[in-house]
C-alpha cells in the first residue's frame, strides 16, 4: 500500500532533530508560529522549481532537494539575513518512496548544516513543483538591499562566473574534459550565507546571481538608478569556463549564464578595506545609465539580460 499523505509527511519530512529557539510550533497544526526576537526583522522568500522548467525530469532528487533549499537560503544570504526556518511545498505525481527518501536527505542536510528547521509546508497531488518559503533574521535596518548602490562604489562577485551555465551545457552534451566542478555548481550549488552575514554594515547593495550576472546586477543598478562598468579582465573564471570559451567563443556565458548563485555587491571604496570575505573586484558604479564592459581596450554597452520565464 502506498503512503497516505499524512504518512509521507511524517516518514519523510518530521525526522529533523534540529529544533531553534525562534520556532514555538512547528509541523503538525494548521499553522507554524514563530518568536522573532527583538531588534531583528523577518526576511521572508520564495522558490519554485518546476520539472522540465527548472530542472530536467530524472534530476538526481538528493541534489535536487539540496539545489531546492539552497536557491531560497541564497536569496537570505543576498539580504543579509540568518536563515531560521522553512515552509515546503511538494506537488508529487505519484508516491515514490525512494525519490523521497533522497530528496529529503538532500534537503534536510542542507538545513541542518544551515540550522534551518523545517516549520511547515503542503502536499498535493500534480506535475512535479517544489517550493520552498524561506525565513531569515536582519538585524533591524540593516538589510542589504537592490536599491542602495551608490555612484564611485566598487563590484564585486564571490566565487567563479559562469561555472553552473557551463555545467548546464555539459548535461545538454557539451564535451567538457574536466566536467566534475562546473556540474558540481549546477546541480548543488551553495548559497553565499556566511558571506552575506558579514557583508551587513559593509555592501550598499547586494543581490545573488540566478539569472546571470549582467540580469542581477542590472537590477541593483536600475534599483539604484545608476549605472556601472566592468573590466572583463576581472571576471573571476574557473580554468573549465577559461577553456570553454576558448573553444567556443561563447565569452557571454559567464556574463549571462544563471544558477552560480554567487553574490554581487558593491561597496564604497572607503569600506572596502573592511571586506573580509573571499572576492573579487570586476567593476565600478557610475552616474551614467545602463551596463558597459572593458574588454580588449574597448568599451562597450552590455545588455542586462538573462533568463526569463514568458520569453
Ligand atoms: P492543512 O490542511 O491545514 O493545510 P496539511 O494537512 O496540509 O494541513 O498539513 C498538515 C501539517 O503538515 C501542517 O502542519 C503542514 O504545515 C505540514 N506539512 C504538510 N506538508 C508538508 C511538507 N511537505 N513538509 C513539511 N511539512 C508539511
Ligand atoms: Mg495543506
Amino acid at each position: 500500500m502506498s503512503l497516505s499523505e499524512f504518512g509521507l509527511i511524517e516518514r519523510f519530512f518530521c525526522q529533523q532533530t534540529l529544533k531553534n529557539s525562534t520556532t514555538q510550533l512547528g509541523i503538525g497544526d494548521d499553522c507554524a508560529l514563530l518568536n522573532i526576537p527583538s531588534g531583528f526583522e523577518l526576511a521572508i522568500t520564495t522558490d519554485t522549481m518546476v520539472e522540465n522548467v527548472h530542472f530536467f525530469a530524472g534530476t538526481d532528487p538528493e541534489q535536487l532537494g539540496h539545489k531546492l533549499l539552497a536557491v531560497n537560503l541564497s536569496d537570505l544570504a543576498a539580504m543579509g539575513a540568518k536563515p531560521i526556518s522553512v515552509t515546503l511545498a511538494l506537488t508529487l505525481p505519484k508516491v515514490n518512496e525512494d525519490w523521497l527518501a533522497a530528496f529529503a536527505k538532500g534537503f534536510l542536510n542542507l538545513a541542518q548544516h544551515y540550522g534551518v528547521e523545517l516549520i511547515g509546508g503542503d502536499t498535493t497531488s500534480g506535475p512535479l513543483t517544489l517550493t520552498v518559503q524561506a525565513l531569515g533574521l536582519v538585524p533591524q535596518g540593516k538589510a542589504l538591499k537592490r536599491s542602495s548602490a551608490k555612484v564611485g562604489d566598487f563590484i564585486y562577485v564571490t566565487g567563479h562566473l559562469g561555472d553552473a551555465g557551463l555545467g548546464l551545457k555539459i548535461t545538454q552534451g557539451y564535451a567538457c574534459n574536466h566536467p566534475d566542478e562546473a556540474l558540481k555548481h549546477f546541480n548543488c550549488p551553495n548559497p553565499q550565507i556566511e558571506t552575506g552575514l558579514v557583508l551587513i554594515g559593509v555592501a550598499n547593495a547586494c543581490i545573488d546571481i540566478s539569472d546571470g550576472l549582467a540580469a542581477d546586477l542590472g537590477h541593483i543598478l536600475q534599483k539604484s538608478q545608476v549605472g556601472a562598468c566592468l573590466d572583463w579582465e576581472a571576471l573571476p573564471l574557473s580554468s573549465a569556463v577559461q577553456t570553454y570559451i576558448i573553444d567556443t567563443d561563447d565569452w557571454l556565458l559567464p556574463l549571462n549564464a544563471g544558477d552560480d548563485y554567487e553574490l554581487c555587491f558593491t561597496v564604497s571604496p572607503e569600506k572596502a578595506a573592511q571586506l573580509s570575505v573571499l572576492c573579487h573586484k570586476i567593476g565600478i558604479i557610475e552616474a551614467q545609465s545602463g551596463l558597459r564592459l572593458h574588454k580588449s581596450g574597448t568599451l562597450s554597452p552590455l545588455e542586462m539580460t538573462g533568463f526569463e520565464h514568458f520569453n
